[in-house]
């Protein structure tokens, strides 16, 4: 018979009473690794131009996804994000955590690296922010993404839309006027919007 609590030591002569309950059905999602636990945290961020205080705004609905690259072939999301976080007096970007919440790696890797309830400042220079970004690592303006990166875009984008409701995909250069030419994707944005619509790729489909 299974037990309907356990009681756990609160390490002063008590007890914590766990109860158990029927555990909530997961969301089918594409397989990604979720490094949200170990990604670098800084609470004491010091960008001139961060107004937001020791965290990004939690942000409790999402309006739009922003596709990103990082700009640097190479580095990878922790590299990133300790850049990231590391005091602006230091030489880092001094900002609370990794500006994106989803990156995917060149090999196809989907890493969930920042908690969607974070609304970033990064996409258009505003805060908060309601989308949800999603980065390609390496240089995407000078190396298209390899097909297998493109597909695990494709297919978490095609999620991310279905799970939450949305309908705008723009990169990043549409939504901050023309501050930035990222996501680079002047030569194969087509090619992805192209998959993205496409009713016949991945899992998510219903092929009933
Ligand atoms: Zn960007």
């Amino acid at each position: 018979m299974i037990p309907d609590h356990v009681l756990v030591p609160d390490g002063d002569g008590g007890y914590y009473k766990y109860i158990y309950q029927d555990a909530p059905i997961p969301p089918e999602h594409p397989v990604w690794i979720d490094m949200r636990d170990v990604m670098p945290h800084n609470a004491n961020s010091d960008n001139p131009n961060w107004t937001g205080g020791s965290d990004w705004a939690i942000v409790e609905s999402k309006s739009a996804i922003t596709i990103h690259h990082v700009g640097v072939e190479g580095a990878s999301a922790i590299n990133v994000a300790k850049w990231t976080t590391r005091l602006y007096s230091s030489g880092g970007k001094g900002l609370p955590r990794l500006q994106y919440h989803f990156w995917i790696d060149r090999n196809g890797t989907i890493r969930y690296c920042t908690d969607l309830k974070y609304g970033f400042w990064h996409d258009h220079g505003g805060y908060p922010n309601s989308h949800i970004s999603v980065v390609f690592a390496g240089r995407c303006d000078v190396t298209r993404p390899p097909q297998v990166q493109m597909d695990a875009a494709v297919e978490l984008v095609q999620y991310l839309k279905d799970e939450y409701s949305l309908s705008v995909v723009r990169g990043h250069n549409e939504v901050s006027s023309g501050l930035t030419i990222c996501p680079g994707w002047k030569k194969w944005k087509d090619d992805f919007l192209n998959l993205l619509n496409s009713p016949l790729s991945f899992a998510i489909v219903d092929l009933e």
